[in-house]
């Protein structure tokens, strides 16, 4: 196992298999993911010959920061490098106040906001995320920094092949080891302000989550580690194309306090599977099933995510469809306008259609945001700027 990926458990065996002290395991594991330092020389508390062989394990090797790309609404879109060479992004974006009409979505309700559920949260590739209510708390969980969510990539590029995501069309290169996942969440908490604190982690970014299942649990539970990062699971939401029996496996395993988002994207079969292959596999029965049987804590919702595409799933009958689909189903739909890509001349509905389809689903009782996107300046869409780093071979790639 990668160190960065290790638990202490793990920590301990490498140790003694070198005749160390078991303790070192945790002072080795908290550096790495409490204090976020992956430099040995700075562990101070690591005896000098331990700190070369935790350099020798590769640690300080996982990730580097290529690029940060700041825009101007303070979104920041991290490039990372990883050791073989291959880029993936991450997004840290702050929580906007008091812009309530754009709310957004998708992930997270506060835990301690139960009661009043602000709704913060955040997501997407690139996209969005504010107050929905516009009536959060001033601070975070410890202090009074402004809130952060960061969007994390969990493959480089995605097999799914959805035709209006820059990395369906790229295809798959490679799933993200857990400690890749980690890393970016270690190397995003770099580009913080002293006055933010992260909050949230959506896995939006590049790839889908349940595609790479074991990395992706992997580093969820390291995320979650009391003796790490210590982030609340119900902080944490996977977003999917809807791979059923992985949604299945997931709620059971983290007994549903993960948070759920599901790329929907059209009510009925057809016009989902056109849009997005992995339908054919998984049609709209089975992923309905699966949500229906998610062991869903009280109050929780799951996030349904549908990005609008002009002409292909926009009209008011598609609408009506998501509205009769999801019927019962503790839901909260985010309408996310396409952000055209390079590859496709697939793009997004004019304004007054979105609101429209909008207003539809909140008439009917839903709650429903459109997502503003954030950080347009310094990339459009899913797995743009990665994808623009690495130059990959544009192919389809349909599941
Ligand atoms: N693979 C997972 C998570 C990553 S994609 C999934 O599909 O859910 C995260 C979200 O970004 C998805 O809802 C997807 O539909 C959306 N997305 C991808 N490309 C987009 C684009 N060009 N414009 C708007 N949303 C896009
Ligand atoms: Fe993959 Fe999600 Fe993009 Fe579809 S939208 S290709 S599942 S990353």
């Amino acid at each position: 196992m990668h160190p960065v990926a290790r638990f202490p458990e793990e920590w301990k065996e490498s140790l003694a298999a070198r005749g160390e002290r078991p303790f070192r395991a945790q002072q080795i594991f908290k550096w790495i993911h409490a204090r976020g330092v992956l430099e040995p020389e700075r562990m101070t508390d690591v005896p000098e010959a331990l700190r070369s062989w935790v350099r020798e394990e590769g640690v300080p090797l996982v990730a580097e920061t290529a690029e940060i790309h700041r825009s101007s609404d303070a979104t920041r879109k991290l490039l990372l490098r990883m050791s073989d060479g291959a880029t993936i992004e991450t997004v840290v974006i702050p929580a906007n106040k008091g812009n309530e009409q754009d709310a957004d979505l998708a992930g997270v309700d506060d835990e301690e906001d139960d009661e009043r559920n602000t709704d913060d949260l955040a997501t997407g590739n690139v996209i969005l995320a504010e107050s929905a209510r516009g009536t959060g708390r001033p601070g975070g969980t410890k202090g009074q920094g402004a809130r952060v969510t960061q969007c994390i990539s969990t493959q480089v590029g995605c097999a799914m092949g959805c035709i209006f995501c820059a990395s369906g069309v790229a295809g798959l290169k490679r799933h993200l080891g857990a400690h890749e996942i980690v890393a970016q969440v270690i190397l995003g908490r770099r580009a913080l302000e002293p006055s933010e604190e992260l909050r949230n982690i959506v896995l939006m970014g590049m790839g889908e989550p349940l595609h790479n299942y074991e990395p992706v649990a992997r580093a969820l539970r390291l995320l979650t580690h009391p003796m790490g990062m210590n982030l609340s699971p119900r902080r944490i939401t996977v977003s999917t194309s809807g791979l059923v029996p992985e949604i299945e496996r997931l709620g059971r395993d983290f007994a549903g306090q993960i948070g759920l988002a599901v790329s929907l994207h059209a009510a009925d079969d057809a016009k989902r599977t056109a849009l997005m292959p992995v339908n054919r596999k998984y049609p709209l029965a089975q992923l309905m099933a699966a949500l229906r049987a998610y062991p869903l804590p009280k109050r929780r919702r799951i996030f349904i995510e549908y990005t609008l595409v002009a002409g292909k799933n926009d009209d008011l009958d598609e609408a009506r469809q998501v509205s009769r689909l999801l019927k019962g189903l503790p839901v909260k739909i985010n309408l996310i306008p396409m952000n055209p890509i390079e590859a496709s001349s697939l793009g997004t509905p004019p304004m007054e259609r979105v609101y429209a389809f909008q207003q539809l689903l909140i008439d009917d009782g839903y709650t429903c945001f459109v997502r503003k996107r954030r950080g347009d300046d310094v990339a459009a869409a899913c797995g743009q700027l990665a994808l623009l780093g690495a130059k990959p071979r544009i192919r389809s790639r349909p599941s």
